[in-house]
């Protein structure tokens, strides 16, 4: 519980990284404050994602494992097919023996849900409907304008609001996220022919699409596909046509001899397309008083799936930073150089699998993706020890 007199921070988005890293904060002594510009919890409930065991590890270092095991459903093996259906390997995911640290597959707005929930019931203040429009940073705090007038101060301004970031616009306006080679295409549906059971993610090396998916114990099954091509333009992103991508997307995997054409050829349930996206190396992350987590900083083609898991990480090592740091710049520089490493690390496999048009875990020419079992990242994320 923070003292009256703790140190302030005014976080600027509720997702996953934003909600975290107040968690975070809160468990060092700090007072955080979320503000979020959608009006409620934003359940999208079409996305979804997985958590990798080292997202899952930051969750436990912040004692927020059980809220998250609350959705979802966990995945202990990992399965490779060629475009023939072939299996070429069914492999164990992650530290299968430790519950807490499974992979798990998630809806995006659920874990986003579980999480603000969290955040509020440890005494966070979330308030909705908050954009932040503007900040002015100074020597006695930083401040935070928002649409509706209102105004915040804090010791530290945290912008944890995403791709489009304007928390990043705003102290770094020459860093903007450029398109990574792929369409995103993804889905659910409850229709979908029965595959091999649930628990596991199955990767498909097709020949015109990377495809992968995973089935819950309720009998939905997840998927997504991504394909090179020319990015999509603002007004096709905006269409909700699930006919539409269905059609593109099934004479590519027609071609094969896999689940997928008849996964997303199933009549119900969701589909959505996004364009893989990723931020420049390099990207300045701190101004004053002001840093970026999650996306706003480095957002990754989506490939290694691991964005959300690093987003987690961020949140942890951020708090211990400023826990043990005399002042914010200190503690800024002292994240920087704990997370720009591996999460730019993250930016180029990532983005080399999406532009070699790869699945992960092929032969491709880039080097590994780092790992989520990382000594190094485990002590930088065990809560009782210092990064210094
Ligand atoms: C198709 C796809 C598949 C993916 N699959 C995976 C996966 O399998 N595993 C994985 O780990 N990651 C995956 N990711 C990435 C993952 O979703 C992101 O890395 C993660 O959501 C980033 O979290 P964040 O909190 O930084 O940003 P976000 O989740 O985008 O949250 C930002 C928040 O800030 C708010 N906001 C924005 N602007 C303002 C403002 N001006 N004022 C106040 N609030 C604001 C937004 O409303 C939002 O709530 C995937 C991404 C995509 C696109």
């Amino acid at each position: 519980m923070p003292t009256a007199n703790a140190k302030r921070a005014v976080i600027i988005g509720a997702g996953i990284a934003g909600t975290a890293t107040a968690i975070a904060l809160r468990k060092a002594g700090w007072q955080a404050a979320l503000f979020e510009a959608h009006p409620n919890a934003a359940e999208d409930i079409g996305a979804f994602l997985t958590l990798a065991g080292n997202g899952m590890r930051a969750l436990a270092e912040l004692d927020a494992t059980d809220p998250v095991t609350a959705v979802g459903f966990p995945l202990t093996s990992l399965r490779v097919l060629d475009a023939r259906g072939t299996e070429l390997a069914h492999a164990p995911l992650g530290d299968v023996a430790e519950p807490a640290l499974r992979y798990r597959c998630l809806r995006r707005g659920e874990l986003n849900a579980a999480l603000q929930a969290e955040a509020v019931r440890r005494g966070i203040p979330l308030r909705h409907g908050a954009r932040l429009v503007s900040l002015s940073d100074g020597p006695a705090g930083v401040t935070a304008r928002f649409a509706d007038g209102t105004t915040a101060t804090a010791d530290v301004l945290i912008g944890a609001d995403g791709l489009n970031s304007t928390v990043r616009r705003l102290i770094a306006p020459g860093s903007r996220p450029g398109y990574a080679g792929q369409r995103v295409f993804y889905g659910c549906t409850g229709t979908a022919p029965a595959t091999d059971g649930t628990g596991h993610i199955t990767m498909v090396r097709g020949s015109a699409a990377a495809f992968g998916f995973a089935v819950s114990p309720a009998g939905e099954t997840y998927w997504f596909a991504r394909v090179a091509g020319e990015p999509l333009t603002t007004r096709e992103l905006a269409r909700p046509a699930p006919d539409v991508w269905r059609n593109q997307l099934i004479p590519l995997l027609r071609e094969d001899s896999t689940p997928a054409a008849g996964i997303v050829a199933a009549p119900t349930g969701t589909v959505m397309v996004t364009n893989a996206t990723e931020m420049p190396l390099g990207t300045p992350w701190h101004s004053g008083r002001t840093l970026l987590v999650g996306d706003a900083a480095h957002a990754a083609s989506p490939a290694t799936g691991q964005g959300a898991s690093t987003a987690l990480e961020d949140a942890v090592i951020l708090a211990k930073a400023l826990r043990d740091s005399p002042d914010p710049h200190t503690a800024f520089t002292l994240y920087d150089a704990c997370r720009r490493p591996r999460v730019e690390r993250n930016i180029t496999v990532s983005g080399g699998i999406s532009r070699a048009g790869h699945a992960p875990g092929s032969p491709a020419t880039s080097p590994p993706a780092p790992r989520t079992d990382d000594d190094t990242l485990h002590r930088q994320l065990a809560w009782d020890t210092s990064l210094g």
